[in-house]
């Protein structure tokens, strides 16, 4: 009403983000949009580590391309949250949800924050086996978004393999 105090005015932001990708991340993200995930096994513990990082962090040493190994496009849910948004303006999510953190076969970390798809979000469980369902190749992304499993990849679906028992994951749960 005319004669009640403004408390809240609107404004609309747009912001623009250019992110400059490392050679490592470059390399990475073509390798995504090849259909593949990439890492780096460290030559002294045999870690591998994906996303690539470099180096490894436990042993300081360096890792490059000599050192690098394809991952299983398919892996175990090792903890998961159920997503319910909030309708703000340019909300662009409607549906209920699920993030889950993955630990993908031949990979000694998990990856968190992958959107589970193709099930309900109250059926996703710790040791869920999921397998990637890739964007056609067109649809890959490039630039930054290049560095990211999410510019190539969809969503993660339930594979139909057996769940995997805790004990086997305990220790990747991030
Ligand atoms: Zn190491």
């Amino acid at each position: 009403m005319a004669d009640e105090p403004v408390t809240t005015m609107e404004q609309m932001v747009s912001l623009e983000y250019k992110i400059h990708s490392t050679p490592l991340q470059r390399s990475y993200g073509r390798a995504l949009r090849e259909g593949r995930i990439t890492g780096h096994k460290c030559p002294e513990c045999s870690l591998v580590y994906s996303p690539p990082t470099g180096f490894c962090s436990l042993c300081v040493v360096p890792t490059s391309e000599q050192h690098e190994v394809e991952i299983a496009d398919r892996g175990t849910i090792t903890s998961f949250t159920i997503v319910d948004p909030i309708q703000y303006r340019g909300q662009e999510e409607r549906e209920v949800y699920a993030l889950a953190s993955i630990l993908l076969d031949g990979a000694s970390g998990s990856i968190g924050q992958q959107r589970i798809g193709d099930v309900a979000p109250d059926e996703v469980r710790m040791g869920m086996r999921v397998e990637a369902a890739w964007l056609p190749e067109e649809e890959r992304k490039g630039g930054a978004a290049q560095a990211a499993l999410g510019g190539a990849i969809r969503h993660w679906r339930p594979n139909g393999e057996p769940d995997r028992p805790l004990e086997e994951f305990a220790e990747h749960i991030i």
